[in-house]
């Protein structure tokens, strides 16, 4: 079934993608969940969405490969209709460490991952939504981090440069396009409690972060999926170019 308000989330079958997705359906959008590997996890937020009434399918693609991301579209394009948000939120993280031991294969992984994914899909949605091209208009939310300001030194300053090239990504483009009729933001959430920090940091990293936090605590990803939305609707309708963080004040 052709739908008017069709979403696409990236990364969209866990922590904060799968939130975002659920609150898309529950405002109406016919939402595509795209993930990597865990086809259980997209069925579960599949089945969840379907029993509230809502609409979604689930696509599984790689959104750092430019064919996948072509296939992916094309994909919602028939299933869906034309897409008129996208969430580009599929991200990775890798073992805490310093740069010296950040190997080249690990940096391009991370980038390729964090950095091609939302450019190969901004595109994609672009062609579609800009009103120079006959499209009606459209919304882009980029999932950065507060990583993209702190640097994380010491830690993953590898995923911080790749945030920091989102943030960069989500100005210029909002400026590019602004006059036809699309809105491009981003969120840059603090510690959200997901999966990204269940492995790969030293035994009391979460602690540690969260006794820097002003609100004295670290996020649920529904939190950051609330603030996506906002960007994501009318609500935002004078907002271009700008970031929200949910961040607990960090
Ligand atoms: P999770 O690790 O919980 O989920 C990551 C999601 O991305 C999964 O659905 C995964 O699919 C998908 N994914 C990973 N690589 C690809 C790929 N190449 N193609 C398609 N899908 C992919 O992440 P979070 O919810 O924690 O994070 C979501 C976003 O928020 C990321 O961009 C992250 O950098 C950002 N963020 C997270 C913070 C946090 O504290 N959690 C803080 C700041 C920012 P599958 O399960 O199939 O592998």
């Amino acid at each position: 079934m052709v739908q008017d308000k069709v979403a696409i989330v990236t990364g969209g079958s866990r922590g904060i993608g799968a939130e975002t997705a659920k609150l898309l359906a529950e405002n109406g959008y016919a939402v595509c969940i795209n993930y990597l590997r865990n086809d259980s996890a997209a069925q579960k937020i599949k089945d969840e969405i379907t029993t509230l009434g809502g609409h979604c399918i689930t696509i599984k693609a790689d959104v750092s490969a430019s064919e996948a991301v072509s296939r992916l579209f094309e994909t919602v394009d028939r299933k869906l209709g034309t897409v008129s948000v996208l969430v580009n939120n599929a991200g990775i993280l890798k073992q805490q460490c310093r740069l010296d031991e950040i190997s080249e294969q690990r940096f391009t992984e991370v980038f390729q991952t964090n950095v091609m994914s939302c450019f190969l899909c901004t595109k994609e949605a672009i062609k579609r939504m800009s009103t120079k091209y006959g499209g009606s208009g459209g919304v882009i939310v980029n999932v950065s981090s507060g990583a993209s300001k702190s640097g994380s030194p010491n830690e993953y300053v590898d995923y911080a440069a790749s945030k920091g090239a989102i943030d960069s990504l989500t100005r210029g483009v909002a400026l590019e396009v602004a006059a036809e009729g699309i809105r491009v933001n981003a969120v840059r959430p603090g510690l959200i409690y997901t999966e990204m920090h269940a492995s790969g940091g030293e035994p009391n990293r979460v602690q540690r972060l969260e006794s820097k936090i002003p609100l004295q605590r670290g996020g649920k990803p529904k939190e950051v999926a609330q603030a996506i939305l906002w960007l994501a609707t009318e609500k935002s309708s004078f907002v271009t170019g700008s970031f929200v963080d949910p961040a607990g004040g960090l």
